[in-house]
């Protein structure tokens, strides 16, 4: 299918392309185009303008700035895939980035248009969530920060307001000592999207009792959620296989997949109890990844 006629404007600052997103009837951000693109071709997406934020710089760069670090939205998945930053304090999203689509569209594809597009299958959505990351939104308005698990609503659908743009994604330093794990499940092993994703992150005391437990699943319900239950479950209490056993249990309780994709909910149960098994022996060797 062809493109259809659209015109393509080149904001130089952040502040340019707001007053353009307020004020032009029809307009729509892009990034790297990896989705906007499939969709207008397939007519599902008619902007009449879109507006390039691939290269801005507010909304580049992957900074460690005191307590939090901060993704620029337009950031790509390749430049996540190699940052220093990401493999010392976020390997579970390093991960993710890993298992995404394949280097040509790593090389172009953005953690914002990622967030913004929140398709069910999203691979960086879990992974941010267990870090318990929010999104900076800026309209001509002024700016918000919106928890990610809030900012996500449903299948292709977030609080996002037609003229915001989403400037970056921000989390916590997570502990030193915490470990975390990621696992998608697709039809094949690269260049396939997610049928299911699940992401953890535990941490412990000295005595092993589960001080945090982050639980997070995409592709088996409208929009990744958190398995809040199942983390409940673990916070307080030795990792034992048992507890492990009865969390994943949960886990599965959070998903919401599809009529006909049932078995989505054994897939998530077995992921989750592989997966904060790798995390528990993970911390008992000293924490970051499993
Ligand atoms: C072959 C193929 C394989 C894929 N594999 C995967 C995969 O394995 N895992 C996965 O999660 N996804 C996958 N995708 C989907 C897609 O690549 C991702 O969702 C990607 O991260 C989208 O980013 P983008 O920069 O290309 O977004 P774009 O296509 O540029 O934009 C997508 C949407 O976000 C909006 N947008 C973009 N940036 C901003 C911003 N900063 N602020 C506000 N709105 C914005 C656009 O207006 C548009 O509505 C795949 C796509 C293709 C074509």
């Amino acid at each position: 299918m062809s493109l259809p006629m659209f015109e393509v404007e080149r904001p130089q600052s952040l502040g340019e392309a707001l007053k353009i997103l307020s004020e032009v009837k029809g307009a729509e951000p892009i990034a790297g185009g990896t989705n906007l693109m499939v969709d207008m071709r397939k007519g599902t997406h008619r902007p009449r303008v879109v507006v390039d934020v691939a290269a801005l710089r507010d909304l580049h760069g992957i900074e460690a700035t005191g307590p939090e670090v901060v993704i620029g939205a337009a950031t790509t998945i390749a430049e996540m895939l190699e940052s220093p930053i990401l493999m010392k304090h976020a390997p579970v999203l390093v991960l993710a980035c890993s298992s995404f689509a394949n280097a040509l569209i790593r090389n172009r594809a953005t953690v914002g248009g990622n967030l913004v597009t929140a398709a069910p299958c999203s691979d960086t959505a879990p992974a941010l969530l267990t870090l318990d990351a929010e999104v900076k939104l800026a309209s001509v308005r002024g700016t918000r920060r919106v928890p990610l698990d809030r900012y996500l609503v449903s299948a292709f659908s977030t609080v996002r307001r037609s003229d915001e743009l989403l400037v970056s994604v921000r989390f916590p330093i997570p502990s030193a000592t915490a470990a975390a794990a990621f696992r998608k499940m697709g039809l094949r092993k690269v260049s396939c999207m997610a049928k299911v994703d699940v992401a953890v992150m535990l941490d412990a005391d000295a005595a092993g009792r589960c001080t945090n437990a982050r639980i997070a699943i995409a592709a088996a319900s409208p929009i990744a959620v958190r398995a809040r239950a199942a983390e409940a479950a673990l916070v307080g209490k030795p990792i034992t296989p048992e507890a492990i056993a009865a969390a994943a249990g949960l886990t599965a309780k959070a998903a919401a997949p599809r009529a006909g994709s049932e078995y989505k909910l054994s897939v998530v149960q077995g992921l989750a109890r592989r997966l904060l098994a790798e995390a528990a022996r993970a911390l008992e060797r000293g924490g970051t990844h499993a």
